[in-house]
């Protein structure tokens, strides 16, 4: 059993999904500002369009959305679903992995890189970009966690670090790879640098066998988000030689998804996958 007690198991789920929801509405306001050029670290949560400073009672998540209809108090503009949503999926995300990893500190890791990978997608979905800080702070998470099992004698820790970093770079080397062919082929970019080195640090934390099995999933969901997903702001359409429209698609979410999908069944698939061969 993954928890001592049921009440037990209850208690800590109920509290991750409200330490979701907290953290997913910090996020939001975290990635926006990354966007925005406004100081991560000063400044009080305020009305995109008004400026207005938000009230305790407007930041309570998913609630004072609900409460204020979807608009700001101040100016009555509407407030982009978004938001509520981001801090349910944050939630969701949290408590699916406290339910797959229990109370571990591989909980504690990956729903650390689980909120970096939303913070990165929000600024992907923005601006199609993946800002560095995102990619030092999930490398400093795997880190920290190699680190801590090593001094607690779970691993070896110069051997598995060295293990890690080679499974970053088997990761990464194919992709760079494919994606100048592809930008050959294409005749366009294919795959951005901050793509590149997200599925880096996916290697390090996932290892290169899952990594096959995450490549495949970003590619499904790409390719979905390319029908009906997000992004493809009407500015950001171009146009081809034979003027067909073409929307830059980001990358990034659908990567963050694949992980996410990873952290809960990777480990399975992979297995049941070898399994078929008898391996
Ligand atoms: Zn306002």
């Amino acid at each position: 059993m993954l928890f001592e007690s049921v009440p037990l198991g209850v208690y800590c789920i109920v509290l991750t999904a409200a330490l979701g929801l907290c953290m997913g509405s910090f996020l939001n306001c975290l990635a926006w500002r990354m966007t925005h050029g406004e100081s991560i670290m000063r400044g009080r949560s305020h009305c995109t369009d008004c400026g207005h400073p938000l009230a305790a009672r407007d930041l309570v998540p998913v609630f004072s959305w609900l409460l204020s209809h979807g608009r700001c108090r101040y100016c009555g503009k509407r407030v982009s679903a978004r938001y509520p949503l981001t801090e349910i999926i944050c939630a969701c995300g949290y408590v699916s992995i406290l339910i797959t990893y229990g109370l571990s500190a591989e909980t504690i890791e990956l729903v650390a890189f689980f909120s970096v990978l939303l913070v990165l997608s929000l600024t992907d979905l923005d601006d199609y970009v993946i800002p560095n800080a995102t990619i030092v702070a999930a490398i400093a998470i795997r880190l920290t966690y190699l680190v801590y099992g090593g001094l607690t004698g779970a691993f070896d820790l110069l051997p598995t670090l060295g293990r890690t970093l080679l499974n970053g770079v088997i990761v990464v080397v194919p992709v760079i790879v494919l994606a100048l062919v592809m930008d050959r082929v294409l005749g366009r970019d294919s795959l951005g640098g901050g793509d590149v080195k997200l599925l880096f640090v996916a290697g390090l934390y996932f290892g290169w066998q899952q990594c096959l099995f995450l490549l495949i999933v970003a590619c499904v969901i790409g390719i979905l988000f390319a029908f009906v997903g997000p992004g493809g702001k009407s500015d950001d359409q171009s146009e081809d030689e034979e003027g067909n429209k073409s929307r830059h698609i980001p990358f990034g979410p659908a990567i963050a998804i694949a992980c996410w999908i990873v952290m809960l069944v990777g480990s399975q698939t992979v297995e049941w996958y070898l399994g078929l061969f008898g391996i």
